[in-house]
């Protein structure tokens, strides 16, 4: 019997009602692979914010940094700034254990209704990996003249070579044990310091991963073939900034924003790594108990994969691929009448 400790963050909205479905689906699956789960819960939330001031407590990463795995449900609350949720809890927690990889698989699902036509729709699998840790998403800038007629803001973006060499390394490793094939996100047109020199960066590492194949697109023209012709892509690497926009972008032409799943990883393993649903807290259908719970559970499959086992990983994502090829039960966001309890009931059936 392997045991694993997971910290549970469910956050805000319906991250507290997509959890408890994933953590059914992990009993379950790890009853059958000889896998023990015990669960440690943090109220850690923009209500938590609103109520003592801040989103975890001081020492928040030292209770986390002895647990296996993070789970996360959704952090936002309406009157909240976003900032406020990503400095506060989901940016420390990334930087802070180096999860410095967000990988984020893109599949259209049988049975769910992409806006993408044809029958070339269902060729669709493939895999962000976003650069999480630096680059664009920098503290450093400011402002200047404020409210004058003379205002300015600079917004510093950081690459270094240690931050995208492994970012890159570990998306060729990626590659290689795919499909064989890179697709990088640049736009050393327009951004003429920090694009050249993650190009030059590819370039490099491309030739200590002669098997993988690669090529390069500008982030505008790679956006329109997320549209246009995803069927093409296997690995998609990309910053910060433009990883965030792809992975949304991708997950939105999969179907579903309530199915796309995310991992934040510390490849190497010093600590623990974090999963969490692409979506947010969706204050909008919170409390109702209809939130699709596909993109949480697909997380903790992921999870499931970085704790060493596959093989009940992929029980869990072939049940997603049943629940949706199969059977007509779904939750409104994919066009049917089911809540929450009743979608994560057939899931554990098929499971
Ligand atoms: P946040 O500020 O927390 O990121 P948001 O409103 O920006 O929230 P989401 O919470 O992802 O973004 O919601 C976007 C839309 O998608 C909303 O209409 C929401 O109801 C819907 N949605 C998101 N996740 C799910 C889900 N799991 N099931 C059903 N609908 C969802
Ligand atoms: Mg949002």
């Amino acid at each position: 019997m392997t045991r694993h400790h997971i910290a549970l963050v469910p956050g805000d909205g319906i991250g507290t009602e997509v959890l408890p479905p994933a953590q059914q689906v992990l009993d379950t699956v790890g009853a059958r692979h000889g896998i023990a789960f015990s669960y440690t819960s943090y109220d850690w939330s923009c209500e938590r914010y609103l109520r003592e001031g801040a989103m975890m407590p001081p020492d928040g990463l030292d209770q986390l940094r002895e647990k296996d795995a993070i789970l996360l449900g959704a952090v936002g609350y309406p009157g909240v700034p976003d900032h406020v949720s990503l400095w506060g809890l989901l940016i420390p927690i990334r930087r802070g254990f180096r999860q410095y990889v967000n990988l984020r698989p893109i599949r259209v699902f049988e049975g769910v209704d992409s806006p993408l036509r044809g029958a070339a729709a269902h060729e669709v699998e493939f895999v962000v990996v976003r650069e999480n840790v630096e680059g664009e998403y920098s503290e450093i800038g400011g402002r200047l003249n404020r409210g004058t007629p003379e205002e300015i803001a600079v917004q510093e973006a950081v690459f270094t070579r240690a931050g995208v060499t492994r970012v890159l390394d570990f998306a060729f490793d990626l590659a290689a044990r795919r499909g064989g094939v890179l697709t990088s996100a640049t736009k050393s047109n327009g951004i003429v310091h920090t694009m050249p020199f993650w190009d030059e960066l590819v370039a490099e590492r491309a030739t200590v991963h002669p098997q993988v194949s690669w090529d390069q697109e500008h982030i505008d023209a790679l956006a329109a073939k997320f549209v246009l012709g995803p069927a093409r892509f296997d690995v998609v690497v990309a910053s910060n900034l433009f990883g965030d926009i792809l992975s949304d972008l991708a997950a939105a032409v999969a179907g579903s924003i309530g199915i796309a799943p995310a991992a934040n990883l510390n490849p190497e393993r010093t600590h623990p790594s974090m999963f969490e649903p692409v979506h947010g807290s969706a204050p909008d259908i919170a409390g109702r108990g209809i939130a699709n719970p596909l993109g949480a559970v697909w997380s903790a499959a992921m999870m499931l994969d970085h704790l060493g086992h596959p093989a009940a990983a992929k029980d869990v994502t072939d049940a997603i691929a049943a629940v949706l090829a199969k059977t007509d039960v779904r939750t409104p966001d994919l066009g049917g009448i089911a809540t929450t309890a009743e979608f994560t009931d057939k899931l554990l059936e098929l499971l």
